[in-house]
């Protein structure tokens, strides 16, 4: 399956928008978006017009690229959210958050949802005691995620859980930091999902 192996940080300045790729690096003066805040290329500083089209492009891209997915896996996701009841844009955005690789970083067990895919299939994490190596699985209530005892003197996962403090924990996950282990409390609300996005606009790009 392919994969963007190009530069994360062309991606926020792709999308006019801080998506915070790369850990501590995004929190740095070297942020490549606080330097160069504008789109990459020879004609990037250019002021551009989008039409309605490429409008509800972009808001698919900024979704898609802030939790990492590839176009096959984020249509899949859309189809599942259409299915379920309730408002297809927010049900997407719950979808989204739910896949493992988002918990265990928004749990601060991981500085990126890169890397968190990457130590998910590496097997740093058990869902309810068990083995868990698959980043898209969706975590549901009760469910109680946490590092592997072998993996918890791993110093990118400790660094990780300490510089967690700068962005929080979401209301709808809990943390115990000294048993390395995270508790699904609830499902998280359109409210609670803080980041600038406008759903609808990736809803109505899929309608075409
Ligand atoms: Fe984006 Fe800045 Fe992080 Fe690069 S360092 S991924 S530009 S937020």
């Amino acid at each position: 399956m392919g994969r963007y192996i190009g530069s994360v940080c062309r991606l926020c300045r792709r999308e006019n928008l801080k998506i915070f790729l790369k850990g501590d690096r995004c929190y740095s003066d070297k942020c490549a978006f606080d330097r160069r805040g504008y789109v990459p290329g020879q004609h990037g500083q250019r002021r551009r017009k989008f039409s309605d089209y490429g409008i509800q492009l972009r808001e698919k891209q900024k979704v898609k690229r802030m939790y990492g997915l590839l176009e096959g896996q984020f249509h899949g996701l859309l189809n599942k959210a259409e299915r379920a009841r309730g408002i297809t844009g927010t049900n997407l955005l719950i979808f989204l958050e739910r896949r493992l690789d988002n918990v265990v970083f928004r749990l601060g067990f991981t500085d990126s949802r890169a890397q968190g895919r990457q130590f998910v299939r590496h097997d740093h994490f058990t869902v309810n005691s068990k083995k868990m190596n698959v980043p898209s699985h969706l975590v549901k209530v009760g469910d109680v995620i946490e590092v592997r005892e072998k993996s918890r003197k791993i110093a990118v996962i400790s660094d990780a859980m300490d510089a967690v403090v700068r962005r929080g924990i979401p209301a709808w996950l809990e943390l115990s930091k000294e048993h390395f282990r995270g508790t699904v409390k609830a499902y998280p609300t359109r409210e609670e999902l803080t980041m600038p996005v406008q759903e609808q606009l990736i809803v109505e790009l899929y309608s075409k």
